[in-house]
């Protein structure tokens, strides 16, 4: 599931390969941008604001995408053979040397660049951002003492860009479970600094690592590790449901290493 630093290694990605370039085709896959035509603009560059990605053109326009749990964009080649079924498109992006492809996207828009900031007002400080500012993180967290924290950490009008993978980690290093509410724990300042940290050492690694350990299994301390021992004391890592659908997240903790306060 693509979390913050892989939006915005993805938008370096496309703004490498399409800044500068004209459009030669823009083809909306979806029916509420079947009379959207970009082609003729120059792509001005790509950027990511939390999850959320910006390609924008030099006449004042942006495509603004989120990829949700399962969405995709991928790069191709004149000539190279597209991977992944056709019927999954949503757009084609065609420049001279690269076309850029968005497979699943469930959201999916083209708007004036100058209503950008209007559309993305909801969300917090942008944990990789030039807009990061823990203080007001903490202010959007605080806000609601009683909300458990492991789901007030993604939301992302607290902070935007951590999904699930860096709460679970961020929680389990800090040692505070899950359902801990969020004006019960200690010091909410370290773990918005250990989301940072986190974040910020992966966002030019291929693979997620929290633990210093890139052997496969060992990356993560309890994220995905359910039922498989603690990697710092042995006790089986748990897991627990947190939020309600479509937001519900299995959370994984550790009983030992984040205990439950009373
Ligand atoms: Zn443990």
């Amino acid at each position: 599931v693509p979390e913050g630093d892989n939006i915005h290694a993805l938008a370096a990605r496309l703004h490498a390969a399409l800044a500068g370039q004209t459009l030669r085709r823009a083809d909306f896959r979806v029916p509420a941008l079947a009379t959207a035509d970009l082609s003729g603009h120059a792509v001005s560059g790509a950027a990511a604001r939390g999850k959320h990605l910006l390609v924008r053109t030099d006449r004042g326009m942006t495509i603004h995408s989120h990829l949700e749990l399962d969405g995709a964009w991928e790069l191709f080649r004149p000539g190279e053979r597209w991977r992944g079924p056709a019927f999954e498109i949503r757009v084609v992006l065609e420049t001279d040397p690269w076309t850029a492809v968005g497979y699943r996207i469930p959201v999916l828009e083209v708007l004036p660049t100058h209503r950008e900031a209007e559309r993305l007002a909801h969300l917090g400080p942008d944990v990789l951002g030039p807009d990061w500012d823990p203080k007001e993180a903490l202010r959007r967290l605080e806000a609601d003492p009683v909300r458990e924290v492991g789901v007030a950490l993604i939301d992302q009008r607290v902070m935007a860009g951590p999904g699930n993978v860096y709460k679970c980690e961020a929680l389990f290093l800090r040692g505070i479970h899950p359902g801990t509410p969020v004006g019960g724990v200690d010091d909410l300042a370290a773990l918005v600094g250990m989301v940072k940290r986190l974040m910020e050492a992966n966002r030019h690694r291929p693979a997620r690592v929290t633990t210093g350990d890139t052997h496969p299994g060992r990356r993560l301390w309890v994220y995905g590790r359910a039922g498989r021992p603690c990697l710092r004391c042995g006790t089986p890592v748990r897991t627990v449901r947190q939020g309600s659908p479509p937001a519900e997240r299995v959370t994984y903790l550790c009983p030992s290493c984040q205990p439950e306060r009373s």
